[in-house]
């Protein structure tokens, strides 16, 4: 489980998260909704340290995660894998070169044993004949499950979502979003920062509804969506759907 305890964020003197409680238990999937600005990726960078909570609490199965350094900075990051809004690929690297990458430098695989795995991985994602392709072979939504792939290579026991779609065009959201939709299903934890409301509708266990650093709403997606409480989370609603 994923554990907030009273967890601020302040850059200078702006507090973007203000005393936030949540636990996310293992094997949920939750999405994270909000206006521009309200803390979303801010929340979900404190889980894997790409931010540090200026007070409070995260624990990961119970053990706090603040100040980790080093290995264990490296093994937190190990059971939680991260996908960005831009994919954040390698471009001088292929797909495969991508995936087994971190099984390389950080584990220690050996190359042949990583490249089988990435292999493997990339096949669960739909692109097994796209293993020596580079990014810029590749379309937006293929890039996207590479870089799924890639958090996915360390097995990680969580993965964080920032916008997976938001800098795709239209057409390649369904591949990635059905990419997410099986990994949903396969029990690890995951937290999604989306727009694509059919994703939280449909997918998620949980919404959560955040605005100026709290959370103001969490509730099943049926009753997030037809019976919205918090007046932001209404208006949100408004004029997203
Ligand atoms: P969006 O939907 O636009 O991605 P968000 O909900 O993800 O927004 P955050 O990126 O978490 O919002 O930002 C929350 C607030 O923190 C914003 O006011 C933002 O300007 C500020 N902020 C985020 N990162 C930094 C930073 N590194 N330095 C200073 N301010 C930051
Ligand atoms: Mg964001």
């Amino acid at each position: 489980a994923v554990e907030f305890r009273q967890v601020s964020k302040s850059f200078g003197p702006h507090e973007v998260i203000r005393k936030v409680d949540l636990r996310v238990d293992s094997g949920e999937v939750v999405a994270v909704c909000g206006p521009s600005g309200s803390g979303k990726s801010t929340l979900i960078r404190l889980i894997n340290q790409l931010e540090s909570a200026s007070s409070g609490e995260i624990l990961i199965d119970s053990q706090p995660t603040q100040n980790l350094k080093g290995a264990a900075l490296r093994q937190l990051r190990t059971h939680i894998g991260f996908v960005f809004q831009q994919f954040n690929l390698y471009a001088h690297l292929t797909a495969e070169e991508n995936v087994s990458l971190a099984l390389i430098k950080v584990h220690g695989w050996k190359k042949s044993v990583a490249r089988e795995k990435a292999r493997a991985l990339l096949t669960r994602v739909g692109l097994g004949d796209k293993a020596q392709h580079y990014p810029e072979q590749l379309s937006g939504g293929q890039q996207q499950r590479v870089a799924i792939a890639r958090a996915l290579v360390t097995d990680p026991k969580i993965i964080l979502f920032d916008e997976p779609t938001s800098a795709l065009d239209p057409e390649m959201i369904g591949e990635v979003l059905l990419v997410m939709q099986e990994l949903a299903k396969s029990g690890i934890t995951m937290i999604v920062v989306t727009h694509e409301m059919s994703f939280a509708r449909e997918i998620a266990d949980r919404v959560i509804f955040m605005d100026g650093g709290e959370i103001l709403e969490q509730a099943q997606p049926e009753d997030f969506f037809l019976r919205p409480q918090h007046p932001r989370a209404q208006r949100f609603l408004q004029k997203v759907l």
